[in-house]
């Protein structure tokens, strides 16, 4: 069994990152600058923005993170959105996800200039994807894609199950691997909470990509000898032996999955290290589509 170590491989990511910006600072050019609106006070939320500014400054970008309070209006979002549409330094908007309920996800999502949707989830940056060409892809499946291209894995001709259909992961997943990219070029099936026999079909796949949330849903018996596995789950589960009072959980049972697998990722320290080196990708694109 090998490790997919997110963290190392997203260490490495920003590491390059670090050394192109201190670059364009050196030939007097535009540095990139990242912008993070947080509504209300999620511990999760607030855990996730405080990861993706720390990242901007370990890689030289700006950073700017926008509090609202729980209760602020939608209007007032979308006012600050629409000015940062129009100011020129900035070249990536975050909405942090997700917002409290008496404001529209998508309408948010929908009013962000999409050559600033570094989250990748505008409807424009989807039809992009679906279409093969050039866009912001939404962090996570795109970390998986570098993660997968980090550690050089052949994933042409494999048949790779992906559970979880979700928007932001499952659904953008199935279709970044079935493009004819490297990596890409595989045949995929996305079973969903409807997916009869489960077991049946990840133990025909090659690449197992768990997102559905459940923590240890993927078990050894459901994984064949040789998978490649990728657990993207993180679910706070309470651990008082912890400073925080939880743990995170993935959504495959690691310890006996991993002796099966020729590739697996942990968590923590896979998927989620990861998804904030694409963000600082996707932010840098946007940059040098400026400089
Ligand atoms: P989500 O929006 O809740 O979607 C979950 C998906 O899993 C849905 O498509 C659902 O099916 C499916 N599902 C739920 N229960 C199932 C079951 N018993 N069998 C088969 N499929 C089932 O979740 P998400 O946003 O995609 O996130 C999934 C997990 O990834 C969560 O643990 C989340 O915290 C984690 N995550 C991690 C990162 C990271 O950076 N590492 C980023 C994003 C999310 P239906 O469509 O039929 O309801």
């Amino acid at each position: 069994m090998n490790l997919l170590d997110g963290k190392k491989a997203a260490q490495a990511i920003k590491d390059e990152l670090k050394i192109d910006v201190a670059q364009l600072s050196t030939e007097g050019k535009k540095i990139p600058h990242l912008v993070a609106i947080l509504v209300g006070n999620n511990g999760a939320s607030e855990t996730y923005v405080a990861a993706k500014v720390k990242a901007c400054e370990e890689v030289g970008f700006k950073s700017t993170l926008i509090r609202f309070d729980e209760d602020e209006s939608a209007m007032k979002v979308l006012d600050t959105i629409e000015e940062l549409n129009n100011d020129p330094d900035i070249d990536g908007i975050l909405v942090q996800l997700p917002l409290p309920k008496h404001i529209s996800d998508d309408e948010v999502i929908n009013a962000i200039d999409p050559d600033k949707d570094v989250d990748g989830f505008h409807p424009v940056s989807v039809g992009r994807m679906v279409q093969g060409v050039p866009t912001f892809v939404s962090a996570t499946p795109y970390g998986i894609m570098l993660l997968l291209k980090h550690y050089k894995i052949d994933t042409k001709g494999k048949h790779a199950v992906i559970v979880g259909r979700s928007n932001i992961v499952g659904r953008p997943m199935s279709i970044l691997l079935s493009n004819n990219t490297n990596p890409g070029n595989c045949t995929v099936t996305v079973c969903h909470s409807k997916t009869e026999n489960i077991k049946e079909y990840c133990l025909q796949a090659d690449i197992i990509v768990a997102a559905l949330g459940k923590t240890e849903f993927i078990t050894a018996d459901m994984v064949k000898e040789g998978a490649i596995v990728i657990d993207v789950g993180i679910t706070r589960v309470s651990d008082t032996s912890k400073k925080s009072g939880f743990k995170l959980k993935g959504d495959v049972a690691f310890d006996t999955v991993a002796p099966k697998c020729s590739w697996i990722t942990p968590v923590p320290g896979g998927v989620g290290p990861m998804t904030i080196a694409a963000l600082m990708m996707n932010t840098y694109r946007s940059c040098m589509m400026k400089n």
